[in-house]
Formats: structure tokens, sequence, C-alpha cells
């Protein structure tokens, strides 16, 4: 009966009114540091994303789509679906874009009026200079779309300070909470270009027009839509315990974990950190490159043959063989999960043979210390 009775929890909660829904948006506003609005839309974070993209773009207009990873792709498609001229700036998944090449791509194409940029990338495990960044965009007076779903809760997100005009979180990474509810706070600004593109979204799920006008404008007190009453309740959850922990000590988990991370794979044959400089890794999660005779998803394979509990990941597509991912968010981001895949990733290699056995034991010795000693400074300071 026990099975019963939970099920029945999560069915028969007393409804989820609209004061209550409006209260999750005020919470989200306080962790993105935003005075603008903020517009909980009821799927994952993708449906933000496009629907900023759709509200903003049409034909004749340009954007500046700024590529870091698989996300920054997507964007540059949906950009062009809208009849955009799409100006791309790229970095490689080992670094982060420059603001000097938003500042060079700027100045040759005075006509941008929008630039799209992700801010940490989970699948390529960098993050990028959006304050420098946004600080250039607001000069060149274009609208600043900034992905921040992989972000929040993990490294500082200064919304309104950093000039973000559409910026999008989402709840299941570093907050650790649901994916099928997020989020986009949308600036004044941002408000009177959408209202004054005839393409923008109106009657559809995509529309962030239609929340203004009958959910922001009517004052916040009906729902246009039944709630995502599980996943409402979800987000408020770990949306209050980010802010009971202290968003500062979760950004300090968060910095800790990638340092351990990357220092330990340092002393691990075959591995090295894919992102080459420190200040450039997301604090999310660490990319890992297989160097030499290793292949990456072999590595992953044989991690978890060791140990499954670890949040290890190969990468998806042509960077199967040289990537891997460590995806410490959340409540991952801990000191133990950290240290416990290392051991794990030391295991797989030692079972591919890449070191003989004392040797394996030895590394796996060093870069558990090593990691332990930089999770306890960095998560010191
Ligand atoms: C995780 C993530 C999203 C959300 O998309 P999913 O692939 O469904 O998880 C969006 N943007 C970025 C940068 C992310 O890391």
């Amino acid at each position: 009966m026990t099975a019963n009775n939970e099920h029945l929890s999560l069915l028969d909660l007393p409804p989820l009114g609209a004061d209550r829904f409006a209260a999750v948006e005020d919470k989200l506003a306080v962790l993105m540091r935003t005075r603008s609005d903020v517009v909980t839309m009821q799927g994952e974070a993708l449906l933000p994303l496009e629907a900023c993209i759709r509200s903003v773009a049409r034909p004749g207009s340009t954007a500046l789509n700024v590529v870091t990873g698989p996300y920054g792709e997507t964007f540059g498609g949906w950009l062009r679906a809208c009849g955009a001229e799409v100006v791309t700036v790229s970095a490689p998944f080992t670094g982060a874009v420059t603001p000097r090449q938003v500042a060079e791509a700027l100045r040759e194409h005075p006509e941008i009026g929008l630039v799209s940029l992700v801010h940490a990338e989970a699948a390529t495990g960098n993050t990028n200079p959006v304050a420098e960044i946004g600080a250039l965009v607001r000069e060149h007076g274009a609208l600043l779309m900034l992905d921040a779903v992989a972000s929040v809760g993990a490294e500082p997100l200064l919304t309104d300070e950093w000039g973000v005009d559409l910026c999008v979180v989402g709840g299941q990474k570093a907050l650790a909470g649901p994916a099928g509810v997020s989020a986009v706070s949308v600036s004044a600004r941002a408000w009177e270009r959408i209202a004054a593109n005839e393409r923008a979204p109106r009657r559809s799920y995509l529309s962030l027009l239609d929340w203004k006008e009958r959910w922001i404008d009517a004052g916040r007190t009906a729902l246009p839509h039944a709630p995502a009453q599980l996943e409402m309740l979800a987000l408020e959850q770990a949306v209050d315990r980010v802010a009971d922990e202290g968003l500062e000590a979760s950004v300090r988990r968060h910095r800790a974990a990638s340092a351990a991370l990357r220092a330990g794979v340092r002393e691990l044959p075959g591995l090295a950190p894919y992102v080459l400089r420190d200040e450039d890794a997301a604090p999310a999660a660490t990319t890992v490159r297989a160097e030499g005779a290793v292949a990456a998803d072999e590595v992953v394979a044989a991690a978890l043959a060791a140990d499954a509990a670890v949040p290890l990941q190969g990468a998806a597509g042509p960077l199967a063989k040289e990537m891997l991912r460590v995806n410490h968010y959340g409540r991952a981001a801990d000191r133990a999960v950290v240290l416990a895949c290392l051991a794990a990733l030391a295991a797989g290699l030692g079972a591919l043979g890449v070191m003989r056995e004392q040797d394996g034991a030895d590394a796996a010795e060093r870069a558990v210390a090593v990691a332990g000693a930089a999770w306890d400074g960095t998560a010191g300071r």
C-alpha cells in the first residue's frame, strides 16, 4: 500500500494557483539577478530558447551567433529558419570566444541587431566571458540573448548587470531540479523589439507575447494554461534549496568540482583536461581529452564498469573517440563524487592496459590526493 500512497501524494495535491506560479517566477528573478519580467514556460529549456529567437529574428534582420558548442549550432539553424542573416563567430571547443572576436564582428557588421550566446556549454565544458561581451553588445545597441541553462547555480549569472536582454535558464543542471519547466527573463528593450516584429509567434506555444498579454499585463492573476504543477513545485524546491545553501556556496562547490577534476585528470596517463585554460572551463561539467592509443568511449565504458554510479558520459557524435565528460552539477558537485570519478577513470585505464597494475594504483592515488587538495583549496576560498 505504501507505493499507492506515494502515488496519491503526487496526484491529489491541492491546485497550484496563479499566486504560487508567480511566486516561483519571482524567486527565479532573484536567482537570475534581474528586475525584468521572468516568464516561466512549460517545457524543457529548448522551448524558451526557440521562443526567443523566433520572437526577435525576422527576414531582413541580422544576428551574430556565437558558436562554442552544439547549442550555438542549433541557434544558427533557428535564426536562418526565421529568415535572418547570420554572422557566425566560433571558438574551438578547447576554449572560449574572446570579446575581441565579438567586437570585430560587430564592427564589420553594424546591422547586427541580435547576439545569441551560450554562457556555459555542458557538452563541451567551456564557459564564455559574458560580462565583457555584454558591454560590447550594449554599446552596439543590439539585443543579447544568453543560454544560461548550464551556468545558473554553478557560476555567477548577473543578468541585468551584464545587459542580458533575454536570459534563459532551466532547472535540470546545477539547480538539480526538473527539466520540464524553464524560464526566460525579458528586458523592456526586448519586449519593444518583439512587439514590433510582425513575425513573432502569437497564439502559439512558442509565443512570448501571449504570456505577456495574457499573464504579465493581466497582473498575473489567471494562468493562460493549466499549470505543470509537479514541475513547478519541483522547480520551487530546487530554487529554494540553492537559496538555503547560498548561491555563493553553490558556485564555490561547482568551482571546486571543476578544479579538482582538472587537477586529478592531469595525473592520469592518457587523459588531459579538454578545455585548455582553467578560466575557460565551465564549473558545471568537465570535459576530458583521451590522448594516444586509448579512445574516450572505451575509457567511459571501462570506468563505468568499475563504478556505475559516477556521473561520466561519453561525448556524442564525432567527438566520441577523443572526449568524455563528467557532469559534476547539482548534487554531483560533491567532493566524494568527484574523487570517486577519478578513481573510476584510473580503474578504467588500468583495465584497458594503459598502465601496469602498480603504476595504475599509484596514479589513482596521486590523482585523488591532488584533486582532494584542489577541492579544499577552492572550496575554502
Ligand atoms: C543542457 C543544456 C540545455 C538544455 O537542453 P537539453 O539538451 O535538453 O539538456 C540548453 N543549453 C545548454 C547550454 C545546456 O547545457
